[in-house]
Order: structure tokens, then sequence, then C-alpha cells
């Protein structure tokens, strides 16, 4: 299947932002093993837009659009696609519904132009927008296919992700497997260098690293006639990458760090509290942003000042004023403090400089101490991150939950 990706925007050819949806759809289609042949970008403008989409189904079986599905006047794809496919606009009764309840929820009238935005073409396949308001959608006359999908990324990602992902996987005449492994303390270069020799011989199935804050992932895709090959395949490299890499793999389904944490809380039914200084609740909102947790998440106090963490802690104050607030010794007194308290299985304190002030030569900004209790053990550990205050921020957080999920794993 040869394939374009159909930029639209004129903030793209006006160079405000940068076009990353097409790079991001680029490499999830190789990924898929459909061929991209073409970028093309166009402006808000219906003319060009529409001889556009006719010239690219002159060399092209599918088409991919981002942008132009919102409410504004300025947003016309949904319209002129109706018009090059010759189907009439038909109000889509369920994304009806979904819009208006986004409006009630948030109290905001729905605007005509909203209203609009449930109309879809006839007969096409309506892709839910659960990050914004626009609808997406396919539509698939056998000999071409377009596929629409709105502009923000986010919202253009998980649509992708969720919806078009699968109908590509049932259109394909190969069948398409995939998963993705997660890795915590790995940076992606040194990922690439130890698993350069798979990365070099990859065919079937292809290997795709990415990398986020402190986390990499990598994507192992085969395709195959035969089902049980293809899933044959991929879990034969996540063998072959395990024993390369494999202690650092904590999911090999595509799982964020706190679903695993949360999942052996449970698993063994224990609780967790925390002593949050310099993260200021970020750990305690990872696990709260999860339903359910409240049978193993007890509390988590943020401690910020020396007062709070001899208020709420007990950290006694000469240990404050001899090793510092960030100093192994203060992060163990908060733990313990923290396990009088509130007696949970687990008990994990952090304490560090998150900067950019503050730091010294002694004690660098992205120092950082996390301690943690469980049962009879003690583990604290001393780091030392670079980067920005909310680096610094997001490393701890991935730490103490790495930490918590190795103790689990242990013990
Ligand atoms: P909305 O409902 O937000 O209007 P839309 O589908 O109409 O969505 P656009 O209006 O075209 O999308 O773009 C909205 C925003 O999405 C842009 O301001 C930009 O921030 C982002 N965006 C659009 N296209 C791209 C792209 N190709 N790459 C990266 N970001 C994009
Ligand atoms: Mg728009």
């Amino acid at each position: 299947m040869k394939c374009a990706i159909l930029s639209i925007g004129t903030e793209l050819l006006m160079g405000q932002i940068l076009n990353t949806n097409s790079k991001y759809l680029s490499e999830e289609l190789n990924n898929l093993g459909i061929g991209v042949y073409y970028h093309h970008t166009v402006g808000d403008n219906p003319k060009r837009l529409e001889a556009l989409i006719r010239e690219t189904f002159k060399n092209v079986d599918m088409i991919i659009t981002t942008g132009g599905l919102g409410p504004t006047q300025d947003d016309l794809t949904k319209e002129i696609i109706s018009k090059v496919f010759d189907r009439e606009m038909m109000k889509d009764e369920y994304s009806y519904g979904k819009i208006r309840d986004y409006f009630n929820n948030r109290k905001k009238i729905m605007s005509k132009n909203n209203i609009r935005q449930a109309y879809m073409p006839k007969n096409s396949i309506i892709l839910e927008n659960n990050y914004g308001t626009a609808p997406g959608f396919i539509i698939d006359d056998k000999e071409k296919i377009i596929i629409c999908l709105p502009g923000p990324p986010k919202e253009m990602k998980n649509m992708f992700n969720d919806q078009v992902m699968k109908y590509l996987m049932k259109k394909a005449k190969n069948y398409i497997y995939s998963k993705t492994i997660r890795l915590f303390g790995i940076g992606e270069s040194l990922l690439e260098e130890k698993i350069m020799d798979l990365i070099e011989n990859q065919e079937n199935p292809t290997i795709a690293t990415y990398a986020k804050e402190g986390e990499v992932s990598i994507r192992i895709t085969s395709s195959s006639k035969d089902e049980d090959e293809a899933k044959y395949l991929v879990n034969n490299m996540i063998k072959n990458i395990y024993e390369k890499v494999g202690q650092y793999i904590y999911s090999t389904d595509n799982e964020e760090l706190i679903d695993v944490v949360v999942k052996k809380l449970k698993e063994k039914s224990l609780t967790i509290s925390l002593a949050e200084s310099c993260t200021g609740g970020m750990i305690g909102s990872k696990f709260t942003d999860i339903p359910g947790i409240s049978s193993s998440f007890d509390r988590s106090l943020v401690t910020y000042s020396n007062m709070a963490k001899e208020e709420e802690l007990g950290v006694k104050k000469h240990i404050l004023e001899e090793f510092g607030a960030v100093s192994r010794q203060t992060a163990e007194s908060m733990a313990m403090g923290l396990k009088r308290k509130t007696k949970s299985n687990i008990c994990l304190s952090v304490t560090g400089i998150a900067g950019p002030d503050g730091g010294t030569e002694e004690k660098p900004v992205g120092l950082v101490y996390i301690c943690l209790l469980y049962g009879k053990t003690m583990v604290t550990r001393r780091f030392h991150f670079s980067g920005d205050r909310n680096k610094i921020r997001t490393y701890t957080l991935l730490s103490s939950l790495n930490m918590i999920k190795e103790v689990l794993e242990r013990g």
C-alpha cells in the first residue's frame, strides 16, 4: 500500500510550528510496513487543499491528513474531503452526544461551529477523540482510503494508536504483531550500543527505539502471513533483547513504571506512604492518578521546610543542622519518621536540590537522596541528576518508582 501524509495548516507554511505530526506518522507507518511515498503540506485554503488531495491520489492508495478538523471557519478538511469523495455530510449522533457532554461538563455554551464538528461524511468510520472535541474519520471506498486526524499532536497520536493502528492492521494482508518494551536506568545511546547487532541486522521483526525523559522504549514489530509466526518472531527478539539489557526492562507490555509498581503493591496487598521534599507531591500525584489506589496508597506528606520535616516527621534539629536537609541522614530520618507515623508497609522519602539555585560545590544542584523502608530493609540512594528543575524532579520521581519496583521484585 502506497501512502502519503498531508499536513494541513497555514501555521506550518508560515514556519510558526514544526511539523512533528508527519514525522510521527511516518515512523509509525514504516513500522507497520506501510510505505510512505510523499509528505505534502498545504495551508487552510479550500481550493488548494482540494487540488492537492486529487493530485496526490493519482500516486497513492491512501492519504493520512492531520489538521483542520476543529470548530473554526478555517477548519475545512472534512468539507473538502466529502466533496472529493462525493459524500454528503451527515450528523453523527454519537459524536454529537460526546461533544455536547464535553461542553456540558465544562458548563460552556456549545456554538454552531461545535455542532458542525459532529457532521461527518456519509458512511465514514468515525474516530473518537478522547483528548479534545474534533472527531476524526476514515473513508474507505475500496480503491482509495483517506484517514483524517486532528492537528494537535496529543489528540492525533492517541487517535492513531488506539484506533487507526487497529484499522491498518486489519487492512494489511499480512498479520502484524507489535510489542513495546520499556526500560529505565539506561540512556537511548547506550541502549542502542548494547543492542547494535540486533538493530543492524533487523529485517523482520523491525526494532525502533524511542526516548522520553528518563525512560526509553523499544518497539518490535513483525509481519507474517501466519499469526503464530508473527508472535514467535517478536517474542524471540524480546528474548534476545533480554539477554543484553534485561536488568533495565520493567515492562514488555508498554506499561508505565507507576502501573507496574501499583500492580505489584496490589498483588502483595501492601500499603505505601511518601515524604516528599523537592518533588513537592509529584510522586503522590502519580499514585493518585490511578483509580482505585486507596487500598494501597496512604498519604504523601510534602515536607519542604526544615520545620515541616521536624514537625511532621520528627526529624531531629541536630541532624538537619549537622548534615543538612539534603543528606543521607535526613532522608533516612524522614523515612523512619514516616514509618512511625503511618505504619505503612513501604515508606519512601526524597530530599534534594532541584535548582536552579541553592547548589554548592559540596552539594550541587541535582543532588538527591531517596530512602526506602520496607520491613527490615532500608535502601538509601544518592543521585546526581543533571538538567533543569523540572527534569531533576522528573528523574527523582522515576527513580523513586524504580526503587519501589526493585524492592517489591526482591522481597
Ligand atoms: P483544533 O480543534 O485544535 O482546531 P484542528 O484539527 O483544527 O484542531 P489545527 O487547527 O490545524 O487542528 O491545528 C491545531 C494545533 O495543532 C496547531 O496550532 C498546532 O499547535 C498543532 N498542529 C497542527 N498540525 C500540526 C503538525 N503537523 N505538527 C505539529 N503540530 C501540529
Ligand atoms: Mg483548528
